[in-house]
């Protein structure tokens, strides 16, 4: 959001008046972002404390900063902070965290070679940072509280770490702000995924800040468990408890503590698709909460879902994370559900997927599911009950859900092979279902990518820990891009070197023979062989849909007193377990009560208004 004008108050009004009704306070954290970014949209010059190149791929150098940009920048802070509190905020934040505000860059050594007394000295780099919160209080600290938003350490080998000039900084402004908001720099690190760190991996850099200061400390963590924030507060680490990714997967996170409802909590898996959002820029996803982003879009509430409009009794097949939570949210509206699933255990892709390196927390997905709807009468589950197409026209429910999921495919057709790859009778080819089953695998492996997201670097993971040599080739000019975006990519790039994995980048598969496979460089054809005893191609999945032929005769269906058999998730369309929980809820949501609008969700249209452009020239 934006406060550049008074002309922005009104909006931001509005949101602090819905916060008030909640008896909640309403912060705002405001930012300038130095060179951070590139000023797309205003075409702009960034600025910077001494110019140069920051964090985008764009082509473009920041403005080193004058001493009137210096006064202007802390005049437009001063006047933000005014409009904020004139839009009725209660906490307003200074920010200097994740090497994305301009504050941050000038108390950063490697942005800021000023000569003048804004550089050089750690007691000069602090200068702007100080000068700022203290305008701001003054401006309107009489009734907001002024917080900020500080970055202890970088996580990597810089002057701001938590041991030098971090704990620097929080030395020589120790009781100014009104609130201390401690967290470790870049946003790769804060928001670190359950893949690369467990809960409260933060407290060992900023367990220091409450010795230095007498006013209180926020510090998030990604924490989902009650005991682990109540252990943070009792070893004297933090005051309050920031939780941003585990309020997403459960906004009413602190209400299910306060009313012991412990077990309900819908716990945050750290997979990062939240983070997705703001990649692509788009509304923010939940892997977790299906209703995130779809509140205003879709009218959803994250607890709360409109009662059953019909006596109907649905089956649906299948009990991976579509199927279950399809289950659960049809069972929250009354209906009376029966859910069929063909393995022993509940969970589909996850129960399996969450076996492999680095992604136990993602069981969480079918845990919470399976707890709740264990608690719901008007559910029956059955496990080790494979159905077929004649079982569900003799059950007869009226309305059936397929929800069977997909499997991997073999012959390495995707997103970049679309012609038949030469495959040798004797090659020996592992699915990636039969890795998430455990099959044995050994010697020479190569894992071709065309996937782009984690399986086959966790694949690669898996089988270095078995003792497999692995190269891994990818269609891609890049290992797994798509991880980019749930900031990941470096530290899986990481990891696969410290593994000793061979990388091939932007290359495909033209042929597996029984000892080597042929790849082709994407951008010069250039062909070359590689030795190889076991294959794997992670490429696409085929959704399982026989269960579904029979929607193609609706007469069929009539005769059974079925209305409606529809797929949902991987057998429909396979994708994240992000997609297949939103499926499944979607299904829930519309059944007996469709979306009105023409593309199942609002659009924020702006009302149409005469804007009178500048004067042309
Ligand atoms: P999704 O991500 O769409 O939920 P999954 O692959 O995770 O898909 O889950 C699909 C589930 O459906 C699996 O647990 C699988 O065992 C189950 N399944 C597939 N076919 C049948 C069937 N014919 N009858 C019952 N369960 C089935
Ligand atoms: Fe947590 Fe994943 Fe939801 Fe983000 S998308 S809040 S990481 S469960």
């Amino acid at each position: 959001m934006r406060l550049w004008d008074d002309s922005d108050i009104p909006t931001h009004r509005l949101m602090v008046e819905k916060v008030h009704q909640h008896e909640a306070l309403a912060g705002i954290q405001l930012a300038h972002n130095g060179l951070h970014v590139s000023n797309r949209f205003t075409r702009s010059p960034t600025l910077s404390p001494s110019g140069g190149t920051g964090g985008w791929i764009d082509p473009v150098q920041s403005r080193a900063m004058s001493k009137r940009d210096i006064r202007e920048l802390r005049r437009w802070h001063r006047d933000a902070a005014i409009r904020a509190k004139q839009a009725g905020y209660d906490i307003v934040y200074v920010y200097a965290a994740h090497n994305m505000s301009i504050f941050m860059h000038f108390l950063q050594s490697r942005y800021n070679q000023r000569g003048d007394e804004y550089g050089g000295s750690l007691q000069n780099r602090v200068r702007l940072l100080r000068e700022v919160l203290e305008e701001t209080k003054e401006a309107i600290g009489d009734s907001c509280a002024v917080a900020l938003r500080f970055a202890v350490d970088e996580a990597e080998d810089t002057e701001l770490r938590f041991d030098k000039e971090g704990r620097g900084v929080v030395e020589m402004l120790a009781d100014l702000p009104d609130l201390w908001d401690v967290n470790i720099s870049g946003w790769e690190n804060d928001s670190l995924s359950s893949r690369f760190g467990r809960c409260g991996h933060q407290e060992r850099y900023i367990s220091f800040v409450k010795q230095i200061t007498a006013k209180p400390v926020v510090g998030v963590g990604r924490f989902t468990s009650p005991d682990e924030m109540v252990a943070q507060i009792k070893r004297g680490t933090l005051d309050f408890i920031g939780a941003a990714r585990p309020s997403i997967a459960d906004p009413f996170l602190p209400k299910k503590i306060e009313q012991g409802r412990i077990e309900e909590i819908r716990e945050c898996i750290g997979c990062n698709i939240c983070t997705t959002g703001d990649h692509f820029a788009v509304p923010i996803r939940c892997t977790q909460n299906p209703a995130m982003g779809e509140e205003f879009r879709k009218g959803w509430h994250p607890e709360n879902i409109a009662p059953a409009a019909s006596q109907d009794r649905i089956l649906i097949i299948g009990a991976g994370p579509a199927g279950l939570e399809c289950a659960l949210a049809l069972a929250k509206r009354g209906y009376h559900v029966v859910l069929a699933e063909r393995g022993e255990e509940l969970g589909g892709r996850v129960l399996l997927e969450s076996r492999l390196p680095g992604l136990s927390e993602w069981r969480w997905v079918i845990d919470h599911r399976i707890y709740m709807l264990r608690q719901k009468p008007n559910v029956q589950i059955y496990a080790q009950s494979e159905l077929i197409l004649q079982d569900v026209l003799d059950y007869g429910f009226e309305r059936v859900v397929v929800a069977t999921g997909a499997h991997w495919r073999t012959d390495c057709l995707g997103r970049s092979i679309h012609m038949p790859v030469t495959i040798s009778e004797h090659a020996r080819i592992v699915s990636v279902d039969d890795i998430l089953r455990n099959v044995e695998v050994g010697g020479r492996v190569i894992i071709y990518d065309d996937d782009y997201y984690y399986m086959a670097n966790v694949i690669a993971e898996k089988l270095c820990a078995n003792g497999c040599a692995v190269t891994y080739v990818t269609s891609a000019g890049e290992v797994a891009p798509y991880t980019a975006a749930t900031l990941e990519q470096d530290r899986i790039i990481e990891r696969l070197l410290q593994l000793e994995v061979e990388i091939i980048c932007g290359n495909t598969v033209t042929s597996v023979d029984t000892a080597s496979v042929e790849i082709s460089c994407r951008y010069s054809g250039r062909r070359s062989n590689l030795d190889c005893d076991v294959f794997i191609p992670v490429t696409e999945r085929i959704p399982r849909q026989e269960i579904m032929a029979i929607a193609a005769t609706p007469s069929a269906l009539g005769e059974h007193g079925i209305k409606s058999i529809e797929a949902i998730g991987d057998c429909h369309a396979p994708a994240t377990i992000a997609a297949a929980v939103y499926a499944g809820h979607l299904y829930a949501r519309q059944l007996d009560n469709p979306l009105d609008q023409r593309y199942g969700f609002s659009r924020e249209n702006y009302q149409p208004q005469v804007l009178v452009p500048p004067r042309a020239r």
